[in-house]
């Protein structure tokens, strides 16, 4: 069977024509990061919008299921090279809604991202499988049905596509709640995708957090993907136990990094700054502590100085801009309070913890702390902004009790000269992902997870279409 999809005619690839696609004359105002002033609003959607929206997505999802995998990859190729007409557009209003820069890994790399998880999602099999010939077995992995997604405002779009792409592409229907601090990034990629993708397919309902509670108690979805907080990851467990939905849980991190003493300080210090200060710190798996050998610890805090000291703060949206404002004020607020304690507690502040509290937006700069201790709440609570805590060991086995020493679990690194005793100190750290000499990067094809409070499932590359599916076993 065909499905009727409409066409573009080009409105959606201007930032002007996005945002007004978009964003209503009233509503919910969404600020601009840089300057503290309203960007636009937001419609605020009511558990009437996401009744009616169930409904839409109930009477589409059958058919988008019965189109086929070979279709409905094709369908997402065409949703892909949707984003990609309008990645400028997305991309400006990334930058200017969430605050990341436009270049590096900033909005442009974000935008590019969405188009390359919607491809991979498209190019990805998960035939079924033979468990036994004798006696017969087989396995398949079919629609859940309806998938509601919950979303946070660091990565927005790219986290958005991370959830979406692979619901789409095994058949379901999807419906998001985006962050109510970024709903206009989401908003305009459900807007770009809905110029290829039958009605009801995917609808982005934007509100506040009782819209996601209401999403979460909602009988209609038999799977609900969230990427938050841990304190909200554990409510939504709480909230949907009635309803029994699956669950992938992308909950908060404090990634580790542990240096061991061969490292060359100069050649690791770009990577190390980046692992950190990706976004302005403001990533799941970004590197949150690290530890560092002393023997050279005092040269990876000079390196890392000079690195830091060169890179360029100033609104997303300024070409020259490698930093950007927080995205929010509370979270400039978590940042200053964390950065204060370090500095009476003890800590040496080697560059940064100076912000203008009075300027416009949530600009805060990048921070060092060296010579702090190892239980200071900079170190062991989630900062999510540019403040790097280093810590100082002695002794590998102590560095790697106190990686381990958290309630979470997304992220780690591990980074030496000999990649091989890298992968061995690695194999003792408890993180779904341990990086060898880099930290944070993701791909399509590699399964990514937190586990202990990071949260549980996989999202990304087989693993992934398996978890917004339902395993069909056939015994006979
Ligand atoms: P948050 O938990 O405050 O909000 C996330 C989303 O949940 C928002 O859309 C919000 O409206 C919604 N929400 C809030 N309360 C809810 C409830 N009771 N029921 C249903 N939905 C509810 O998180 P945040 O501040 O937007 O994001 C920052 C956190 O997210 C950090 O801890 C970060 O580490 C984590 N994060 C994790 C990943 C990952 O992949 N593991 C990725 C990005 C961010």
């Amino acid at each position: 069977m065909t499905m009727e999809t409409t066409t573009t005619d080009g409105s959606l690839e201007t930032y002007e024509g996005l945002l007004a696609a978009i964003s209503a004359s009233e509503g919910t105002p969404v600020l601009d990061p840089a300057t503290g002033e309203v960007l636009a609003h937001a419609p605020a959607s009511t558990p009437a919008d996401l009744d009616a929206a169930v409904e839409a997505a109930r009477a589409a999802q059958p058919a988008w299921e019965a189109l086929g995998h070979e279709r409905r990859s094709a369908i997402l190729v065409e949703a892909a090279d949707a984003v990609d007409r309008s990645a400028a557009a997305l991309a400006e209003l990334i930058s200017r809604e969430q605050g990341k820069p436009l270049n590096g890994p900033g909005s442009r790399f974000e935008a590019g991202g969405v188009s390359a998880w919607l491809r991979t999602a498209a190019a990805t099999e998960l035939p079924d499988e033979t468990l036994l010939e004798e006696p017969r077995a087989t396995i398949a992995y079919r629609a859940v049905g309806l998938v509601g997604a919950i979303g946070p405002w660091n990565w927005p779009a790219l986290i958005a596509s991370w959830q979406l792409a692979p619901a789409l592409r095994m058949g379901n229907a999807v419906i998001m709640k985006p962050s109510e601090h970024t709903p206009l990034s989401v908003l305009a990629l459900g807007a770009i995708l809905g110029q290829v993708l039958p009605e009801g397919v995917l609808t982005v309902l934007a509100g506040d957090r009782d819209l996601g509670a209401a999403l979460t108690t909602h009988p209609a979805f038999g799977k609900i993907m969230f990427t938050g907080s841990t304190a909200t990851g554990k409510a939504i467990v709480a909230a949907s136990a009635d309803n029994l939905p699956r669950l992938t849980l992308e909950l908060g991190g404090n990634d580790p990094g542990i240096v061991l003493p061969d490292v060359d300080p100069a050649a690791i210090a770009q990577d190390l700054f980046w692992g950190a200060f990706i976004n302005t710190g403001q990533t799941c798996a970004a590197l949150k502590r690290l530890y560092v050998h002393e023997d050279v610890y005092d040269a990876v805090v000079e390196a890392l100085r000079a690195v830091a000291s060169q890179v360029p703060m100033g609104p997303g949206i300024e070409e020259a801009s490698a930093l950007g404002p927080l995205t929010t004020s509370d979270q400039f607020a978590i940042v200053d309070r964390l950065v204060e304690d370090a500095r009476a507690s003890g800590g040496r502040i080697v560059l940064g913890g100076d912000p203008d509290r009075d300027a416009p937006g949530n600009f805060y700069p990048a921070t060092l702390v060296a010579d702090i201790d190892a239980h200071a709440a900079l170190v062991v609570e989630e900062q999510f902004g540019p403040a790097l805590p280093i810590v100082r060991y002695r002794d590998l086995d102590e560095a790697i009790a106190l990686a381990n020493g958290l309630d979470v679990g997304l992220g780690a690194s591990v980074w030496s000269a000999d990649a091989a005793a890298a992968r061995t100190v690695a194999a003792r750290v408890q993180a779904g992902t341990v990086w060898i000499n880099s930290h944070g990067g993701v791909h399509p094809m590699i399964p990514f997870g937190g586990i202990k409070g990071s949260g549980y499932g996989l999202e990304f590359g087989v693993e992934g279409l398996k978890a917004v599916a339902v395993p069909h076993v056939i015994n006979g």
